[in-house]
């Protein structure tokens, strides 16, 4: 048995927190394409130093690159029984190559309105430490631009900054978007509401739970 997730839904709706929930409540790894990118940069690696001009543009790393390290990342032994993966499909592309290296048990569709989206980025602050998520107003830490885990910077994405937002919703529109379409046709989507506050995460992830429960 297998817990093979994937998130879809746009930069914003709060994938990150939904996956570090249910990675804990499921026993599953949780691998964030995104932060496999930011610290392939912040280590100043070949493919971050290839690929650091695209991610702080809010542009999609081409499919080549983002297909390889994920086939690889979810070949590792931790990925064995199962794992939540936040960032991928992000093309049709990307998710024929998935359907040919890995069999995906449910892809769990965030929706919320594109207000909430835009208020929910461009609030969001992150540990350039530990990567831990904060939000100005509906998660502040207790002192201001401090980690309450780790006492590291609270930062703002140079992604998360308005102009950059706007892209990436474009983009998200353009080109992930019938990434859910194409997974409906294998009738592989699961669509969870995400407009709640985040005090009522536990509603979103009841949601949730009602799906999964039914695969382990
Ligand atoms: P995220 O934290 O998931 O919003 O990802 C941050 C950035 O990493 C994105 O804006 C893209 O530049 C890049 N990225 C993450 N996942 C993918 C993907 N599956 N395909 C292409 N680019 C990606």
């Amino acid at each position: 048995m297998t817990l093979n997730i994937v998130l879809l839904g746009p930069p914003g709706v709060g994938k990150g927190t939904y996956a570090g929930l249910l990675s804990k409540k499921y026993s599953i790894p949780n691998i964030s394409v995104g932060d496999l990118f930011r610290n392939a940069i912040k280590n100043e690696t070949p493919l971050g130093k290839r690929i650091k001009s695209i991610v702080s543009s809010g542009e999609l790393v081409p499919d080549d690159i983002v297909i390889e390290l994920v086939k690889d990342r979810l070949n590792e032994p931790d990925c064995k029984n199962g794992f939540l993966l936040d960032g991928y499909p992000r093309t049709v592309p990307q998710a024929e190559a998935m359907m040919t290296f890995k069999k995906v048990d449910i892809a769990l569709n965030f929706v919320a309105p594109d207000e909430e989206i835009m208020s929910r980025i461009g609030g969001r602050r992150t540990c350039s430490k530990c990567a831990a998520i904060y939000h100005v107003k509906n998660i502040p830490p207790k002192v201001e631009g401090v980690c309450d885990k780790c006492k590291g910077e609270l930062i703002q994405r140079s992604d998360e900054k308005p102009d950059v937002i706007k892209n990436r919703l474009e983009v998200y529109r353009q080109k992930t978007k019938p990434v859910a379409d194409y997974l409906r046709t294998k009738g592989l989507v699961a669509d969870i509401d995400a407009n709640y506050p985040i005090a009522e995460v536990d509603t979103i992830i009841a949601q949730v739970a009602k799906y999964l429960d039914k695969l382990v």
